[in-house]
This record gives structure tokens, C-alpha cells and sequence, in this order.
């Protein structure tokens, strides 16, 4: 008995459908894409009814004659492949040749084209309900296409019901239509809903110049977000030269193993990688993954190992919970990502995967020290050829052949921080000038010069020339000069805690605590890096300390890295162990909570994403919440300290926790709290 029939075309459709064609948003993406596809100049999205009623997408690209009209769609019906070997070179954003027909199996569908290039001015209409074509005629229209999507699953009427509210469902296809324009500044985009206008953004000109890509996502960014948020430019490049079997590190950054690695010779064509866009400063955050854009050759993308590579990047820049604002495009070879992996192609797997997360987690590493200390040489994205800039481990590091990496690791020369930065302020540097008093002085020079000046320039500051700070060139265009790098002046403190100062911009506050742990934390990685041991005193009173016995198991394990970083732990018993020893600057009440807070913080730590490094990291963190809080009120020249010392941290803005350290309100703000401007 024959069982098996092949189901009819519009089945098959449907069928595909399901896995295509979500929910509006779905059809939206699919069109538009089409659209850029075309290479429109122009493109126009209309919708009712949160695209349930209509959806109308009109674009100015090469259009269609008659018979490619009725081509398309047919199921596998594309212009964009013809053989399965371009499947590992795909350059546009369609290539299954799907859409179409599927989105005419669940709607009532109009396609109205007109060849761009042709010679006649009459064009193709195609009218189809539910998959069934009803009519195939001639009709006037404007050069390109024009697709009326109504009545979305009106034949399936489970699918509609599953449809959220109007306002859910064009939330969803504003989100895309922001990515769609983020991707492509240089496609004019209009937005209507419901016979409102929402957006109109202009064509971004590009030119050839390299840098002209990045200055137009700015002025996207800048139509899209008119809240202008404070953003860090990336903008790396590299050959992923790495063997493709060498495995990644535990380590989920880029280790010295790889920059050694990465200048092997290998035979295969090298791939190379670059990425660029902009990130937000640290200290900027959401809560949830909504302002996180990544692009991988131009398509917007989920992808978890570049989720875990800006976490990485960002590291002590992002509080724990929090994500990063970004718009960051990812180009790479072609032929070095799948991109056929997802029926709506939101996912793509690299094959190269560990190494494109070290590289995306670097990029972003330097582009937020560089924020603070502008060092063009390494940003600059002619930086390709052998991996990344190889040399990343002090000497004495390398010597002691330690493969982890501590709190501001790989960092090229240049860009490292000073040893055991000095608390007291480096002579050759101006005075930070802060002070109370009626006759306040003059603002004065920042310790590290702003603009471009490379951060070796602080180091002999008197042979820079000294301008003031805000007339200088801000650095790469119009990225706004860190608030660290602009002269800071002292008005006072507030609540014990809150420094209140004042810069030529603004108001600034910046919270001592944090503050404080933010040196700590970083002059005691210093140490570590260079002594192998972080200070460490030893305890008039020594404390036991009661473990259950699989925290007594785990502490065991750690006593290394605890010891190492200060804190004296040691075994007293098969659960008890003895404290004896911390770092001098810390105070702890409840030695047992102390020791109990450390061991659950490297646990939870031990199942994030990178580890070899982390259990240092993890302690000094913890170890500096426990800093001597800092609310006894500092006098004058205490907080002139503060703030130096601040200023020579590699990643100032954030404490090792992520929470800011300082906030600016400034005068544009400020007159708007107060209603002089709008
Ligand atoms: P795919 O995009 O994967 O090729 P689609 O079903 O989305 O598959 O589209 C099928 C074909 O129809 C495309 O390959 C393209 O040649 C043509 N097409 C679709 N939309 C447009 C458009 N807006 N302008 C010009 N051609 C289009
Ligand atoms: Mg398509």
C-alpha cells in the first residue's frame, strides 16, 4: 500500500512558513532585506495594525520583469546562489529563496515591480491569496518594488491567534527596522505606522574612505537615539592566523598562547577579521540585551560566544546583571562563517569561534582603555597581518611562565598602566590644583593629556605643550573627551562620601568608595603582576573558620590564589581553617562571612565564561569591597589623591564591580533641569 504522497506546493509553503514567518516582524525582515538586496537607495515600511491589517514595504532597488515576478514566487526560486559551493560565501542577506513564497501562502499578497533598468514603464502586478495566484497583470508603477502583505495568517487561524498585541508586535518590527538602519546609514528609511510617521531618516553619503562607514552609524545612531549617549569607538583588525585545531585556552581572552600562536606560519589562506562601531562608555549599561547590536558582515545577529566575548571585553566595566550599549560590526571572510544555520538567518557559527570571541573581547578591552588613554597606534585598523599585536606579557611574567592573566592583561607597552602606580602623584606631573577656599584657583592642566596625546606623553608631561584641556582636538572626530582627561576642580563633599567637583563641562560627583576600590583593585593586580604577591599583614588575631565540608573541599583548592592575593588562609582542621592574614588596607568584622563571601563569589565565578585568570580577579574584587570604607571625610589633599590616583588607573569610570565611580551632569543638563532650554 502506497502511504507516502508529496504534498502539494502550497503545503509546502506553509510548511516553510512556520519556521520563516514568526510574526510580522518576520515578514518585515524579510522584505527589507530583499530591498537592501535590490540595492535600494531607498526604502519605505508601512503598517497597521502592528503589521496584523498591513504591511507595506516599498523600495527604489532593480525592481523585477514579468517573468522573474512570477519566479519568485516559486519555493527555491533566488537570484543569489546557484550553486551549493556559494553557500560558503554568501554576501547578501537572502540566499534560501524562501520568503516570498512563503509569506504569499499565509497573506494576501500584491507584488507590484518594475525593472529599474529596463525600457518600458509599465510594470508587473502579482496578486495572490493564500498561496492560489488570482491575477498576473500589467501595471504603472514607479521603477522598483512594492509588496502589500494584508491580513497576516488569515488562513491559519492558530498562528493569528498566537499574534501579541498591535503594540508588542510593532515593537518587534521597530526593533528590526533600528537594525536594518543601523547596517545600512546609507539607505534612506521611512517609518509609518498606522498613517503616522515615525521615522524618516535621510541616506547617510559614504564615500571611499574608510573611515566614512563608522562616521555615518554615528549620525544614524545619533537620528535613532537623539538622547546622545556617551560611546567609545572600536575599531580593530586582525588576521585570524591561528591553526583552526588549536583549541581555545580556558582563559577566555586572548592569552599569550594565542599571540605566540598567531604568528605561526600556516598554509591555509589567512581569514581576516575586523571589527568596528561603537561602544558605550564604561560605566554605560542596560539591563536587559536591547541596545546590544552585533552585525556580522552586515547582518544583525545572535550569536552566544560574541555575548560572552563583550562581557569578557567590558570585564570590570559592567556591573554583574548588566549589558553593554553597543552597535559593533563584525567583518570577516565570508567563507569563515555559516551563515545557513537558522531559517531566519538571526544565528551564524564561525569556525573559528574561540578565536573571533578572544578577538571581539580584545577589541573591546583596548577600545575602553584607550577611552581613557588615547593611543592611536594600536587603535588603528591597519593593524592586520600576523594575529594580534603580539608581546602582551611583561618579562617578568613570561618568565615565571604564568599563562593567566590579571586585571589588565595583554596590554601592548604602551598602553600599560605604571608599575605599583605611586600614591603619591608623580612629580614630573602638573598638580591636580584642587582646594577649598574663597580665591579658588584657576583650572588647571588633567595629569594625562587629552586628544590623541599618547599616554607616554604623561609620563614626561613637561615636554608636551600645555593647552587647555577642552580647546584641544578631542580624540578620533567628535568622541568626547573622558571626563578624567578634562581639568577637575574640588567644591566639596557631600554625606561623607560624594566628592562634588567641578570641570569646565559641568558638575561632577564621584563616589569615594568606589573610587577607592577601583585603585586598590588595580595597584593590587599591579603588585600581583610584578611580585607575584599582593601585599598581605598578618593578623594581631588570628581567626577560625568553620566550613561545611564541601565549601571546606573547594576553599582547600583555592588556598593558592587566596594566598597569593593577600588573604592567609590555611588548613586547621579537616573544616576548619585558620585566617591569619589580609591585605593591609583591609578590615573584616565576620571573618567567617568574609570567608564564606569569597569562596561563594569564585564559585559563581568558576561557572562563567572564562576562568585561569578569574579566581585572581574574583579575589581581589571581593577583598577590595571590604576596603577600610572610605566615610571618614577626607581633607583636601587626601581627595587630591583620590583623584590622581583615579586618574592613572587603566579603566578609571567603573569599580572593579562595574557601579561608576564618577558622574557628570553638564551644564546642558543642567539648564535643562532648570528650564532655561528645552
Ligand atoms: P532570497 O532573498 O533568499 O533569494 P526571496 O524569496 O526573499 O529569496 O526572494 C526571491 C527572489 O526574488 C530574490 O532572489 C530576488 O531576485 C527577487 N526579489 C525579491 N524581492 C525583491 C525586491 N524587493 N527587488 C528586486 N528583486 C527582489
Ligand atoms: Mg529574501
Amino acid at each position: 500500500m502506497n502511504r507516502i504522497r508529496l504534498l502539494p506546493e502550497h503545503v509546502a509553503n506553509q510548511i516553510a512558513a512556520g519556521e520563516v514567518i514568526e510574526r510580522p516582524a518576520s515578514v518585515v525582515k524579510e522584505l527589507v532585506e530583499n530591498s537592501l538586496d535590490a540595492g535600494a537607495g531607498r526604502v519605505t515600511v508601512e503598517i497597521q495594525a502592528g503589521g496584523r491589517s498591513l504591511i507595506r514595504i516599498t523600495d527604489d532597488g532593480w525592481g523585477m520583469g514579468r517573468d522573474d515576478a512570477l519566479l519568485c514566487l516559486e519555493r527555491h526560486a533566488t537570484s543569489k546562489i546557484r550553486r551549493a559551493e556559494d553557500l560558503a560565501a554568501i554576501a547578501t542577506m537572502g540566499f534560501r529563496g524562501e520568503a516570498l513564497p512563503s509569506i504569499a501562502s499565509v497573506s494576501r499578497f500584491v507584488l507590484t515591480t518594475r525593472e529599474r533598468e529596463g525600457n518600458t514603464l509599465e510594470g508587473t502586478r502579482v496578486v495572490i491569496n493564500g498561496g492560489k495566484i488570482v491575477e498576473v497583470k500589467a501595471a504603472g508603477s514607479a521603477p522598483g518594488t512594492t509588496i502589500d502583505v494584508r491580513q497576516l495568517f488569515f488562513n491559519l487561524p492558530a498562528r493569528r491567534k498566537f499574534l501579541r498585541t498591535e503594540e508588542t508586535e510593532s515593537a518587534h518590527i521597530q526593533h528590526y527596522l533600528t537594525l536594518a538602519a543601523l547596517s545600512f546609514p546609507e539607505v534612506a528609511m521611512t517609518f509609518q505606522k498606522d498613517g503616522r510617521l515615525v521615522w524618516q531618516l535621510p541616506g547617510v553619503k559614504l564615500s571611499s574612505d574608510p573611515g566614512s562607514r563608522p562616521a555615518a552609524l554615528r549620525e544614524r545612531l545619533r537620528a535613532l537615539y537623539p538622547a546622545d549617549q556617551k560611546l567609545v569607538p572600536v575599531n580593530l583588525s586582525a588576521g585570524l592566523s591561528t591553526p583552526p585545531d588549536l583549541q581555545a585556552s580556558s582563559d577566555g581572552v586572548l592569552d599569550s598562547e594565542f599571540a605566540a600562536n598567531s604568528a605561526l606560519p600556516v598554509e591555509a589562506p589567512v581569514p581576516s577579521i575586523r571589527i568596528w562601531g561603537f561602544i558605550g562608555a564604561p560605566g554605560i549599561s542596560r539591563a536587559t540585551r536591547e541596545d546590544q547590536h552585533v552585525f556580522v558582515n552586515r547582518r544583525p545577529v545572535e550569536n552566544r560566544g560574541l555575548n560572552f566575548a563583550l562581557l569578557e571585553g567590558y570585564h570590570t566595566a559592567l556591573m554583574k546583571g548588566r549589558y553593554p550599549v553597543c552597535c559593533l560590526f563584525v567583518e570577516i571572510d565570508p567563507a569563515a562563517v555559516d551563515v545557513n544555520i537558522h531559517p531566519a538567518k538571526r544565528e551564524v557559527r564561525f569556525h573559528r569561534e574561540s578565536e573571533v570571541r578572544k578577538f571581539v573581547a580584545e577589541a573591546i578591552r583596548r577600545a575602553l582603555l584607550e577611552y581613557h588613554s588615547p593611543q592611536p597606534a594600536v587603535h588603528s585598523p591597519q593593524s592586520t597581518g600576523v594575529g594580534l599585536p603580539p608581546a602582551t606579557q611583561s618579562p617578568e611574567r613570561a618568565e615565571a611562565g604564568h599563562v593567566h592573566q590579571p586585571a589588565l592583561p595583554h596590554l601592548p607597552a604602551g598602553l600599560q598602566p605604571e608599575t605599583n602606580v605611586p600614591l603619591s602623584p608623580k612629580p614630573a606631573q602638573a598638580p591636580l590644583g584642587l582646594g577649598f577656599g574663597p580665591g579658588r584657583p584657576p583650572l588647571v592642566e588633567p595629569t594625562t593629556p587629552t586628544g590623541m596625546a599618547p599616554l607616554a606623553g604623561s609620563r614626561d608631561s613637561q615636554t608636551v605643550p600645555s593647552a587647555p584641556a577642552l580647546t584641544q582636538a578631542p580624540a578620533a572626530g567628535s568622541a568626547p573627551v573622558p571626563l578624567l582627561n578634562v581639568p577637575l576642580r574640588l567644591v566639596g563633599v557631600i554625606g561623607k562620601l560624594y566628592v562634588v567637583l567641578e570641570s569646565d563641562r559641568g558638575l561632577v560627583l564621584l563616589d569615594q568608595h568606589a573610587a577607592h576600590e577601583r585603585i586598590l583593585f588595580e595597584q593590587m593586580l599591579n603588585r600581583l603582576e610584578h611580585h607575584q604577591q599582593a601585599p598581605s599583614q598578618k593578623l594581631l588575631l588570628p581567626e577560625t573558620v568553620e566550613l561545611s565540608a564541601r565549601d571546606a573541599n573547594f576553599a582547600r583548592e583555592q588556598i593558592t590564589v587566596l594566598t597569593r592575593l593577600g588573604v592567609g588562609l590555611s588548613e586547621f582542621g579537616e573544616r576548619t581553617f585558620l585566617l591569619d592574614a589580609l591585605p593591609p588596607f583591609v578590615k573584616v568584622t565576620d571573618s567567617r562571612r568574609f570567608v564564606i563571601e569569597l569562596i561563594d563569589e569564585l564559585k559563581a565565578a568558576g561557572q562563567e565564561v572564562n576562568t585561569l585568570r578569574l579566581g585572581e580577579l574574583t579575589v581581589a574584587k571581593t577583598v577590595c569591597r571590604h576596603a577600610v570604607k572610605a566615610n571618614d571625610p577626607l581633607a583636601g589633599a587626601e581627595l587630591e589623591k583620590l583623584v590622581t590616583d583615579l586618574r592613572h588607573c587603566a579603566m578609571p569610570y567603573t569599580c572593579p564591580h562595574g557601579r561608576p565611580t564618577l558622574i557628570e551632569m553638564n551644564f546642558r543638563e543642567l539648564e535643562k533641569k532648570f528650564g532655561r532650554s528645552q
